[in-house]
């Protein structure tokens, strides 16, 4: 998921990477910070190019900046309408460069890139006027490393760039980022360094608590597979019939797959992941289910659960899907195959319950797809 630029200053500014101050405001009523000697407004959208587009203006007094979010407010960048605008103090720019840490997929490794031609798109610069160095997990991130991404270019700024970097690493690597770039990272006249824009790509599965993704544009996740996230559960939510509910990726592809292959649709795969479904006790299991339950308001018309376990243990597993399914089983059809640690017992477990119970995995499939197709 990517974030806007406002959000990803407040990172740079949490990590001590120097940002203008700024404002945002969500409706062009909102109240103006007063900037009698002017100030920079920026739309806030989920695309580069902004200024090129006419989405960043410089104002030189309070008036200017009014008529600007009057202007920007709403205003349509590339296909992204601007529902929210950043307001910040004007830089005094000496210098622009292009910084990024990417994952650098060919190398396997996240890479460092800079270059001393910052402010336009990165794409447009000559490739040798890029400096590109990669990072060996293992050992983070080292001076030499910093020395050698800069060291073919003439900077007055060096250290101030350096420790930028050094910063950038921190939240890169703490917030399991995908992509961080600053473009401009300016030098101002009085020799600060400064990250005058902000891109970070965050993985869909480790998005920070503290993004509002409701708020958030463009993001790919539906509702359903954002809410499974918090509880370690990995979910593809789909427009089919019926859902795959499983212990382990594997399984749960596996699964799919073959129901897949029978000619039936999937609703969602849920994958439980790290979420501990099968604790010991009864008050345990009674909220995990709860948990469990969330799936019920995909209006499946079948679902397939397969628990194939090697250390939890499946009969404290049947005991949760118990509580999390016997009720609905009634109305919608729900099979629940076990295999692995204690499977046999988890088949007395569910002696009397209507969801219908085995361990034979082709029978499991077969059952499913056949009351999918009866549905
Ligand atoms: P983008 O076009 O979407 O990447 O948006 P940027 O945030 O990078 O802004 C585009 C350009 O506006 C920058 O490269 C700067 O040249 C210019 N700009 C942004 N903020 C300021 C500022 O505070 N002072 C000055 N002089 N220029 C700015
Ligand atoms: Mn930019």
């Amino acid at each position: 998921m990517d974030l806007y630029e406002f959000q990803g200053k407040k990172f740079f500014a949490e990590y001590g990477i120097k940002v203008p101050q700024g404002t945002v405001i969500t409706s062009p009523e909102d109240t103006l910070p007063d900037m009698p000697a002017g100030g920079v407004v920026k739309t806030q959208v989920l695309t580069g190019g902004r200024g090129k587009a006419g989405g960043v203006i410089i104002c030189n007094n309070n008036e200017e900046i009014k008529a600007a979010v009057q202007k920007l407010f709403g205003m349509d960048i590339k296909g992204h309408e601007a529902h929210q605008l950043l307001i910040e103090e004007k830089a005094d720019i000496a210098k622009e460069f292009y910084f990024s840490i990417f994952i650098n997929r060919a190398h396997k490794v996240p890479s460092l890139m800079f270059s001393a031609s910052g402010g336009m798109n990165i794409e447009s610069v000559p490739k040798d006027q890029i400096a590109i160095v990669d990072v060996n997990p293992l050992l983070g991130i080292q001076d030499y490393m910093i020395t050698t991404l800069l060291n073919r270019f003439d900077l007055d700024c060096k250290a101030g760039i350096a420790d930028v970097i050094k910063k950038a690493w921190k939240l890169f690597t703490d917030k399991k980022l995908q992509l961080l770039e600053i473009n401009p990272l300016i030098e101002t006249k009085d020799g600060e360094v400064m990250a005058l824009d902000s891109k970070i790509t965050m993985d869909d599965w480790a998005i920070d608590p503290s993004i509002d993704t409701k708020r958030q544009e463009g993001g790919t996740q539906t509702e359903f597979e954002r809410k499974m996230i918090p509880y370690g559960m990995m979910a593809v939510e789909m427009d089919g019939d019926v859902i795959v509910y499983s212990s382990g990726a594997g399984v749960a592809m596996a699964t799919a797959d073959c129901v897949a292959a029978r000619g039936v649709k999937l609703r969602a795969i849920v994958d439980e992941g790290s979420f501990s479904s099968a604790p010991p006790d009864e008050e345990g299991q009674r909220k995990a289910a709860e948990v469990q339950k969330n799936i019920l308001a995909l209006n499946p018309k079948v679902i397939l659960i397969n628990m194939h376990f090697q250390a939890g243990k499946t009969d404290q597993e049947a005991h949760t899907l118990r509580f999390a399914f016997d009720e609905a089983a009634k109305t919608i059809p729900i099979v629940a195959r076990f295999k692995g640690r204690n499977c046999e017992l988890a088949m007395e477990v569910m002696k009397g319950s209507p969801i219908f119970s085995t361990m034979d995995f082709t029978e499991a499939v077969d059952w499913a797809v056949a009351k999918a197709k009866e549905a």
